[in-house]
């Protein structure tokens, strides 16, 4: 792990940060097709810059993790990509949509890593540590011969924090915060420009959560990768990630820089999620989570999704979706709700729209021509 900060181009020169790495637009995924089609990911729009952290919020069954999976084309059947565009910007420009199996393979763990939610189901338990770290590197790299794979593997425990004589160890043999960071380092194996990492720390417990993530956070710094995190611990990300998404019902329903939207949430989902989880720094708070639960997008409610649950909801909440208002600069913050359409009270806990940002049109699904069905099996 020698080169500079930033992902590298072809010609070795770094990308500028804030550079689009990943561009999703209009994503959907379904679950089954025809009628009886459960739509996980409705339209989701989102970027990921270089060098960057970009969280993605919302509780179990909201569609975080199908939309990660839709991105990399990691869907598991009966999971179909239904519409929408995946630009990856490096090495070269590419709809990942549109890519054959061959590219996916090539782009895969080089350019685009993926740390699963759980080491211990992700790891193989019956071959260890160093073998499944060379394997990748073998399959990857093919200059690289069994020398050069073992040190290297051995240099990746230890950027992680772990003593490189536990390459011989199999991963029933390591903790749960080691199991996790091995994952991390496997993901690191090839300077990819792009980690996705699917609830990495939820198993863990709060010391380990937190060595772990302090540690992320380093190498982020160190190597530059583009970080997208998914969790449903929204205070976790407020410290982590530079701008966050946040998801519910299969759709965005809020996305902002992390630091605004800790401060002033748009979005009363945000705000709920927000109240569920003790912040990791500062002044205790009350927690008062959100009652209910999500729903069962077989039969997703009229209107918006969230207004069984919503203290906020009106009446037009009930039977009509509510517009995406741009907010703030080239309308980066977005957020879905009816107090945010400039013609209504705002409650003070909510922040409020800029003047003069017009309303988007209503949240309706999915907004793009579809095209075929993309396979997605992996
Ligand atoms: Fe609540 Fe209505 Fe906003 Fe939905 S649109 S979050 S129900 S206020």
């Amino acid at each position: 792990m020698s080169r500079p900060a930033g992902p590298v181009t072809p010609a070795g020169a770094p990308l500028p940060p804030g550079t689009p790495l990943i561009e999703v637009r209009g994503l959907c995924v379904d679950y089954g097709l025809g009628p009886g089609a459960v739509h996980a990911v409705i339209d989701a729009d989102l970027t990921l810059t270089s060098g960057s952290v970009l969280g993605l919020a919302g509780e179990s069954g909201s569609g975080k993790s199908t939309l990660a999976y839709g991105i990399t084309r990691l869907l598991r059947s009966p999971g179909v990509i239904t519409g929408g565009q995946v630009l990856l910007h490096r090495p070269a420009p590419v709809d990942l949509l549109a890519a054959t199996e061959r590219e996916l393979r090539d782009l895969r763990w080089s350019t685009i890593a993926v740390v699963m939610q759980s080491a211990m189901h992700a790891l193989n338990p019956v071959i260890s540590v160093g073998a499944q770290l060379t394997d990748v590197l073998r399959a990857h790299v093919r200059r690289m011969g069994a020398p050069g794979r073992r040190r290297r593997a051995g240099e990746l425990l230890e950027l992680v924090g772990i003593p490189a004589d536990a390459l011989a160890r199999y991963p029933h043999q390591l903790s749960g915060g080691m199991r996790q960071r091995v994952m991390i380092a496997m993901a690191l194996a090839l300077d990819p420009a792009v980690v996705i990492m699917d609830e990495p720390t939820t198993a863990l417990d709060v010391v380990t959560q937190r060595e772990i993530l302090t540690e992320l956070t380093r190498l982020q710094r160190q190597f530059g990768f583009a970080v997208l995190f998914i969790t449903h611990d929204l205070s976790l990300l407020v410290e982590l990630a530079d701008s966050i998404a946040v998801m519910y019902a299969g759709r965005l329903v809020e996305r902002a820089e992390a630091a605004g939207l800790y401060r002033a949430p748009r979005h009363p989902y945000t705000l709920g999620l927000l109240r569920s989880f003790p912040p990791l720094h500062g002044e205790r708070r009350e927690l008062t989570g959100i009652p209910g639960s999500p729903p069962d997008l077989r039969t997703p409610p009229a209107g918006c999704a969230f207004h069984p649950r919503c203290g906020y909801a009106m009446d037009i909440c009930r039977s009509q979706p509510p517009p995406a208002v741009g907010l703030g600069p080239a309308g980066r913050r977005t957020a879905a709700c009816w107090l945010q359409d400039g013609t209504r009270q705002v409650p003070a806990e909510l922040g409020v729209p800029e003047a003069g940002v017009p309303a988007g049109p209503p949240v309706v699904a999915p907004a793009r021509p579809v095209p075929e069905a993309t396979g997605s099996a992996s």
